[in-house]
């Protein structure tokens, strides 16, 4: 579903104007003033000339009038914070002139990130499952709405029809590390809400779910982070990648500023994969998040359920002997390529 043509105009100079931002932020890297450093400038100069010209947009979908009124408040705010730094105006003036003389994007960063999110999730569940597994079929639509807030959310729908994932675009409210997250945020939604099997939070979604907002928010991090690692074309953006998202972690698992859900879901992930390594940790939640709520017998609400376990058999391993420590692990790696995995892994944590 497209966004009114005024809005989709800037959405579409945002993304230009933070896709060269990514792509060149080292030019404000500024060693010669002190608490300084290009996130301060994206904070300082960047963020608050798009909240300030999202508030009070020129009435045109023109995407030259826009960028140049956008550009005109960056520019007054480096004048305004750095006037006595001629090095850092000098920067921006090359800055600007990369955006003003390269072509806007098409297909936008939106399509790409989706694209991004959609294939990692995809990748992901083939490489536990060696027969097709059907959560992975599902069609999706994309609806970007226009809202006072920036946020992604799902609509999944699982037994048939069209998902949705909502991109809810706040004019004054999307900022720098939205833009640069994006990818993260439709892996997050694709592997949770849209690929996973049915989910008992699905009949509530107003509430933050432990498994699926915290626990497989940890496993998404773990192998976006990957992935971000190990593609050489990021290699020169790679460091912001890392810190924008380290940010956007911070965030929703801080013990005062996030969701209280989310934190517990992502801390409990965070330290079993301390035990078991990435790799089991990986497999055995990709495993669960494939089966349906109800779907083991004696597990009514499974996801809740294992959470429920492993939060028990945590101070239980801690307090194991080194070899008993060491043979748990062994027999859980042994269990996973049992018969019944999932059941097998369950018992023995129990
Ligand atoms: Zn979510």
């Amino acid at each position: 579903m497209p966004l009114d043509p005024e809005r989709q105009a800037i959405l579409d100079i945002y993304c230009h104007v933070f896709e060269k931002l990514l792509g060149h932020l080292n030019i404000f890297e500024t060693p010669s003033i002190i608490d300084c450093d290009c996130y301060a400038i994206v904070r300082e100069c960047f963020d608050p000339a798009v909240k300030e010209f999202g508030k009070n947009p020129p009435l045109t979908n023109d995407k030259g009038v826009l960028l140049q009124d956008l550009l005109k408040k960056i520019e007054g705010l480096f004048s305004f914070n750095y006037s006595s730094h001629n090095d850092l105006l000098d920067s921006f003036q090359r800055y600007k002139y990369l955006v003003l003389n390269t072509p806007i994007l098409s297909p936008t960063w939106i399509d790409n990130s989706q694209e991004i999110g959609e294939r990692l999730s995809c990748q992901f569940y083939s490489q536990v499952s060696s027969q097709k597994y059907q959560g992975l079929e599902r069609s999706v639509t994309i609806v970007i709405t226009p809202s006072n807030k920036t946020f992604i959310s799902s609509v999944p729908q699982k037994s048939g029809g069209i998902s949705e994932i909502c991109l809810t675009f706040g004019v004054a409210d999307f900022d720098f590390k939205t833009y640069v997250n994006l990818p993260f945020y439709f892996f997050h939604e694709y592997l949770s809400h849209i690929h996973s099997a049915s989910l008992f939070n699905e009949c509530n979604l107003t509430q933050t779910s432990l498994f699926e907002d915290g626990w497989l928010i940890y496993i998404a991090h773990h192998k976006y982070e990957n992935y971000i690692r190990s593609n050489p074309e990021f290699a020169e953006e790679l460091s912001h990648k890392e810190h924008y998202l380290k940010s956007y972690i911070y965030s929703i698992t801080d013990r005062e500023k996030g969701n209280n859900h989310a934190q517990k879901g992502y801390e409990l992930a965070e330290r079993f994969a301390q035990i078991v390594g990435e790799e089991l940790c990986h497999k055995i939640s990709l495993l669960l998040a494939m089966h349906d709520y109800d779907s083991l017998p004696g597990y009514s609400f499974l996801h809740t359920k294992f959470l429920f376990i492993v939060n028990n058999w945590l101070p239980r391993y801690f307090k194991m002997g080194e070899d008993e420590k060491k043979d748990e692990v062994e027999l859980m790696t042994l269990a996973i390529d049992d018969q019944e995995p999932l059941k097998s892994v369950l018992e023995l944590m129990e």
